[in-house]
């Protein structure tokens, strides 16, 4: 009907069910997982693209409310101290059951790590929206765009791209590779700096507590005088709970109809990185097949599971572009994603009404 005449010419109940789609639309395109939201996405890292250019960076997030003590007390419980490092806790049972039943508290627990991630980590100011004069653990950032999720078991996990100040475009980094192998060595020393294939090579042999359960735990201090010292252990004992792959793999690699593990493990090894000018690839240094790529700083301080990926190295440019754009075109709302998106509804039209000013907002 649009292609065929304009739609002030249509009739008066056919204008007024155009006008009931658009606003229909113009509220879901805020609601995480939407049909509608899928659209803006789409639009938006179209807009980004053509801006910035190509991102630099493929951050995945998945804060764990069920462990996680922040989000025992954004759920109601008092008696969870947040200020100590290995705070008291309901039973993992009781945890699970508390996330099943407040989506709205889980929303706003991820809403929350992924702000105070990007403000304290990141070093990003969210008031101006640019990076705080400092910068955080990459550096400083010329911007980012974030996508929510809903997981198979109900909680949110984030996909950002991330591009940095200073950083160059492919074609730009292909000819300074190719002609400056100092700037070729900085490059990779940077890379390998913030990411990490493989935990940290520690000659003592650190046997983890099957115990040991990061996600419930609050963070090392950085302002203890050992920090240092103990932070590369830490950081192992993270490393080998968090971001190993399983071995075999779970069901869940071989999700719609993949024959190979769909996260691509075992990835191949890489004893240095390297970049090979017949085809412009550059590959970064992975010397732990089942480990997933991870900021040590991340891991330490979120405490959860993390994917990074450099997007101009190997198979990660084409897994990260191919996976963002995968989830920004597939249609899958199933129930749980439905009653998801509803707690995110819920829990944005709240947090409007606190942050208004108009009193009848408020009743
Ligand atoms: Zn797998």
């Amino acid at each position: 009907m649009e292609q065929e005449k304009k739609v002030s010419d249509l009739p008066a109940e056919d204008r007024d069910a155009f006008t009931l789609v658009n606003e229909v639309s113009a509220i879901s395109a805020n609601i995480p997982g939407s049909s509608a939201s899928k659209r803006k996405i789409r639009n938006d890292i179209r807009a980004y693209f053509g801006y910035f250019g190509m991102p630099h960076l493929f951050l995945t997030m998945n804060p764990n409310a069920s462990h996680s003590p922040l989000f025992q007390v954004i759920y109601g419980d008092d008696l969870v101290d947040i200020t100590q490092r290995f705070p008291d806790l309901a039973n993992s049972v009781n945890r699970r059951i508390r996330v099943a039943s407040d989506g709205v508290a889980g929303e706003t627990f991820f809403s929350h790590s992924i702000e105070i991630f990007f403000e304290h980590l990141l070093g990003w100011d969210h008031e101006t929206k640019q990076s705080k004069p400092r910068g955080g653990i990459f550096g400083k950032l010329r911007a980012y765009y974030g996508t929510v999720e809903f997981t198979d078991r109900g909680q949110l996990h984030g996909h950002f791209l991330i591009w940095l100040e200073g950083g160059l475009n492919p074609r730009e980094t292909h000819v300074k590779m190719k002609e400056n192998p100092d700037w070729q060595r900085q490059y990779f020393d940077f890379f390998e700096d913030i990411i990490r294939h493989h935990a940290p090579d520690i000659d003592i042999d650190i046997d983890v507590d099957p115990d040991f359960e990061p996600h419930a735990q609050g963070p090392p201090d950085p302002n203890d005088p050992l920090f240092d010292v103990e932070f590369p252990y830490e950081v192992k004992r993270c490393a080998d709970v968090l971001q190993k792959h399983n071995v075999p793999c779970h069901k869940v690699c071989f999700k719609y109809g993949s024959e190979d593990c769909r996260f691509g493990f075992p990835h191949d090894i890489v004893p240095e990185s390297s970049f090979d000018e017949t085809d412009n690839s550059i590959s970064l240094k992975c010397l732990d097949p089942m480990m997933n790529w991870f900021n040590p700083y991340i891991l330490t301080f979120c405490r959860h599971n993390h994917d990074l990926k450099c997007i101009l190295s190997g198979k990660s440019a084409k897994a990260a572009m191919i996976y963002i754009t995968d989830y920004i075109t597939k249609d899958d709302e199933q129930m749980h994603h439905t009653l998801s998106m509803f707690a995110a509804a819920v829990a944005k039209v709240a947090d409007r009404v606190a942050h208004s000013d108009n009193p009848q907002d408020q009743t």
